[in-house]
């Protein structure tokens, strides 16, 4: 059965007469794969119904939010409820406390937050704290991670960047990119050379706490806890990245996770914790609640009470704040083992179905999120990521499509389970696998 598209075409033209490319991200134009995006009308527990009625299981989750799966009865009672009380305050309220506690409580070295809105935000006020309080200007993040599309964080970024295979944006100026030194992912001896070289320049190294923005590049043995060692050594700041991993690897994020369901890479934070970490997806629930956080000291130097200046119309929305907590009360304990489960259930049937047609490629975990890279071999690093067949992954996705499964439009992401993905939706997935397997080979 071929399904039928004329409505998101429709709408993908409409789309392109006044929006650039017809997305307002990206990554969603299928640029990486080719065909129609799908526009999507409504989604419920794992699936996607889109404008011409199509029905998909969802392995995109809105890139990380939907832990709990669409429309969340408990997430709905409590936007529903706080949208009554009114949509925007513009003064503190109770419902930020609730959510900033709840965040503080889960995280251990975590002392304080700040809401914002986007990762985006959470990553560039990060920034400017650690500059503001080493007084230094030099950034060293990593190829292949994705921090939001700050300026001085678009350089060698993974995701849609990498999707598009740009190698950094037009736009930065020189001055903001200048500022910025981008190192090999997992390659410690790279960052010990550095810092003996300018480290009393370096305010920061910024991190994915494990990537999952070229595909999921997990650290390696080492790897965190010698970041911690050199960053203390020279007086830089750490900043760990959770905004994809956290409350998603388990419930503090990769902080608290052990070992994927692969027991093959350590996680958490050996060597001791970061300097400021950087929160977003999961926290909001599917609205736009984000948060950077760190030690009491280091947030206290943010205005009112210190110099650096940081601020947000609408942060810590009453409406979002009310999602993201109810979505956090929702992800208890029991929930991470089960989506560890459907994980290992779909991964293992992805991994059969492209053994089966010859299909070179390699499964890498993070807890419950994990991506499928077409080629074989272990991948550390952005230049291993590169090395995937992505004419074949894109097969891959059309077939899928078909089948009515969306995975992400791209080789370079990972795909994302909810508590909400049932026997349905896990015969339809395993259903459409032969089939794409095929089409890849
Ligand atoms: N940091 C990481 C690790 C991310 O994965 C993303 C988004 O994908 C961001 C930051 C940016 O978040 P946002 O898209 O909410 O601005």
């Amino acid at each position: 059965m071929t399904q039928s598209t004329t409505r998101s075409e429709a709408l993908f033209d409409r789309a392109r007469a006044v929006t650039p490319g017809g997305v307002n991200s990206p990554v969603r134009a299928f640029g990486g794969v080719g065909g129609v995006p799908r526009f999507i009308e409504r989604a419920e527990g794992p699936w996607l119904t889109d404008v011409d009625g199509n029905r998909y299981v969802d392995l995109i989750c809105s890139w990380g939010p939907m832990i709990l799966g669409h429309a969340h009865p408990d997430v709905l009672a409590a936007v529903t409820d706080a949208a009554r009380r009114g949509f925007s305050f513009g003064t503190p309220s109770e419902g930020e406390v609730a959510l900033a506690a709840e965040v503080v409580d889960r995280v251990e070295p975590l002392e304080q937050v700040r809401l914002v809105s986007s990762g985006t935000e959470a990553t560039m006020s990060a920034l400017r704290l650690a500059r503001g309080v080493t007084g230094r200007s030099v950034i060293v993040k990593f190829a292949g991670c994705y921090h939001g599309h700050v300026d001085a964080l678009l350089a060698q970024a993974g995701s849609g960047v990498a999707t598009f295979a740009l190698p950094d944006s037009a736009g930065v100026p020189a001055s903001a990119a200048g500022e910025t030194v981008v190192l090999p992912y997992n390659d410690l001896a790279a960052v010990e050379e550095l810092f003996a070289a300018r480290g009393q320049e370096i305010a920061a190294v910024i991190t994915e706490a494990s990537p999952g923005n070229m595909g999921i590049v997990p650290p390696g043995p080492g790897f965190t806890e010698g970041l911690r060692r050199v960053t203390a050594a020279h007086g830089a700041l750490l900043i760990s990245d959770e905004v994809m991993t956290g409350f998603r690897s388990s419930r503090s994020g990769w902080y608290g996770h052990e070992t994927g369901p692969d027991g093959a890479h350590p996680g958490g934070y050996e060597g001791g914790a970061p300097d400021l970490f950087t929160f977003g997806k999961v926290m909001g629930g599917g609205f736009p609640a984000a948060a950077f956080g760190g030690r009491a000291d280091l947030m206290a130097r943010l205005a009112p009470e210190g110099p650096v200046y940081q601020a947000g119309t609408l942060s810590g929305n009453p409406v979002a704040t009310a999602a993201g907590l109810a979505t956090l009360r929702a992800c208890t304990p029991q929930l991470y083992p089960r989506l560890e489960a459907t994980a290992t259930r779909i991964a293992d049937a992805a991994s059969a179905a492209l053994s089966a047609e010859g299909v070179a490629h390699r499964v890498q975990w993070a807890g419950s999120m994990f991506s499928v890279f077409f080629r074989e071999g272990q991948v550390r690093s952005f230049d291993d990521a590169q090395q995937q067949d992505t004419a074949a992954y894109g097969r891959f996705f059309q077939a899928m499509l078909e089948g009515g499964v969306h995975l992400p439009p791209s080789a370079f992401e990972a795909w994302f389970v909810s508590g909400a993905h049932d026997e349905e939706a896990l015969e339809t997935i395993l259903d459409a696998l032969p089939a794409a397997a095929k089409a890849a080979s």
